[in-house]
């Protein structure tokens, strides 16, 4: 619990009904989708950004950790308060301020959540790009502050690329906000760069200026199965590196196909090794033509069903079964881990070899789940928590497959983060200057570590 002259400070700026510390509801507070847990001594629910701007000058008055917190989603242990504090929660700061679809932007709060900003701008027949499969429940300011990717982002680039503009609450509550609602700006220092991905631990995002895009006209998607991953794999490799670039090409493996049939029945494959969701999207003309392109290369690479979705019904139920990849797994042991490796796309056949080799050294299950057209691999393993003997091997393989991908050129995280779960691993990506460089950032912009301590910096 906090200190009660800081209590009544914060119950002054937001009254008492948006602060909670009972220890049932702070243990709300303790946890996102990853596996390290830690209560705060309050939650904090804001509604405007001066209450922000309050609430930090009375923590960095008091030196009192925060953390900015949307839906809880993160599977890094990014929004967890592991220094305990303030959990800044926005789920009361969820208007959208403005659609303008003719200059292609949209103004956010930070708790607006994702598939929100998609529906306010569907009637306009207009979009935007970043799709998480956490989308129906993610806000805006943590897919800001994880950069957040997804399947389409093959073709469209995460979040960073549709960041126009931001305004920030510093650790010292002073408001900056910078970008513009000018698709071209390169006034100053590119800002959003620095705050997107930085997991709150250099500012608050409590509003954001987000670029849209038109619908295209035509979507086309199909579902490929192989008898085996490794064809997969280089379908994957052989239809990039001919020079197509599909919106998204998701990979499942054959204990994700079925962990999914087993719980939504939609009818997948349930003998196929490997299978394909791919995408495309542009005029008519030429999406067939890439179309038949694709299903000449799959069918190269030894695809085994091909089947294309010939409603918006079927198109749906395959985003289903992808998106709910990552739930289904809880049914087959008490937890998940999933991680989020990234390999240079021609490299995604070896890395998915690597996978499983290192899995199977240790006899553990994994599930191979990829946003394959990019290289990111979301390798999941169901472990029990409980077994001392079984978690250390799944530490001691995910700490090779980290390793591995950083031999392949790969990195550590592609679009989930490095939260709690892979500040560790920092050093086989980044050199000493670089981290150091990261932690003087940190340091200048707020210098007694109140906002998200004890994350990567
Ligand atoms: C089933 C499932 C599927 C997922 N699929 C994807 C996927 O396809 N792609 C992907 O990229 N991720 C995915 N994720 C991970 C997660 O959804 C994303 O990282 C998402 O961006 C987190 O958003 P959130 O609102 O839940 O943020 P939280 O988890 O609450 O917070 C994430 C981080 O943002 C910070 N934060 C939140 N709000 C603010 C703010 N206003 N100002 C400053 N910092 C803030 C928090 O402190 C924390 O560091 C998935 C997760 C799940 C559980």
């Amino acid at each position: 619990m906090l200190d009660n002259q800081v209590k009544n400070e914060l119950i002054q700026i937001i009254g008492k009904d948006r602060y909670l510390d009972r220890p049932e509801e702070l243990a709300c507070y303790a946890y996102d989708a990853f596996l390290v847990e830690s209560e705060p001594e309050a939650v904090i629910f804001p509604e405007t950004t001066k209450e922000v701007s309050d609430i930090l000058k009375t923590a960095s008055k008091f030196k009192i950790p925060v953390t900015g917190r949307g839906a809880g989603t993160s599977v890094c242990g990014a929004p967890v308060p592991i220094k305990h504090g303030i959990v800044l929660c926005f789920s009361k700061m969820d208007k959208i301020i403005e659609v303008n679809t003719r200059d292609r932007y949209i103004i956010v709060q930070p708790g607006v959540v994702n598939a929100d900003v998609q529906k306010a701008l569907a009637p306009f027949k207009f979009f935007y790009p970043p799709d998480p499969a956490s989308m129906s429940t993610s806000t805006i300011g943590g897919n800001i502050a994880q950069n957040a990717g997804g399947p389409r982002c093959l073709k469209y680039g995460v979040t960073i690329d549709y960041v126009l503009g931001m305004e920030v609450v510093l650790a010292s509550g002073d408001i900056i906000r910078f970008g513009s609602k000018n698709v071209k700006d390169v006034t100053g220092y590119k800002l959003s760069s620095l705050f997107c991905g930085s997991e709150g631990t250099l500012g608050i995002i409590t509003e954001a200026i987000l670029k849209v895009l038109p619908m295209p006209e035509t979507v086309k998607t199909l579902m490929v199965t192989f008898d085996d991953l490794d064809n997969t794999a280089k379908a994957v490799t052989d239809i990039i590196g001919s020079g197509i670039i599909p919106v998204a090409m998701e990979l499942m493996d054959n204990l994700t196909l079925n962990a999914i049939e087993d719980v939504a029945n939609l009818g997948l494959d349930r003998n196929a090794a490997g299978s394909l969701i791919i995408e495309i999207d542009g005029v008519k003309e030429a999406c067939e033509k890439e179309m038949k392109q694709i299903i000449d290369k799959v069918r190269k690479n030894g695809a085994i069903h091909v089947q294309e979705a010939t409603s918006d019904l079927e198109r749906e139920k395959l985003w289903t079964a992808r998106r709910s990849a990552y739930g289904v797994f809880a049914k087959l042991a008490p937890d998940i881990i999933s991680e989020d490796v990234t390999v240079p796309v021609s490299k995604v056949p070896l890395m998915i070899r690597k996978i499983i080799e290192i899995t199977d050294k240790y006899g553990l299950k994994v599930g191979v789940l990829a946003h394959a057209g990019d290289g990111n691999m979301h390798p999941m393993i169901p472990a029990d928590r409980a077994n001392k003997e079984e978690w250390k091997k799944v530490e001691t393989a995910f700490s090779e497959i980290f390793q591995a991908a950083a031999e392949l050129d790969g990195t550590l995280s592609g679009e989930h983060g490095i939260g709690l779960a892979k500040s560790a691993y920092l050093p086989l990506v980044m050199n000493k200057n670089t981290i150091e460089f990261m932690k003087k950032i940190k340091q200048a912009i707020d210098p007694d570590s109140i906002l998200n301590p004890g994350k990567f910096v």
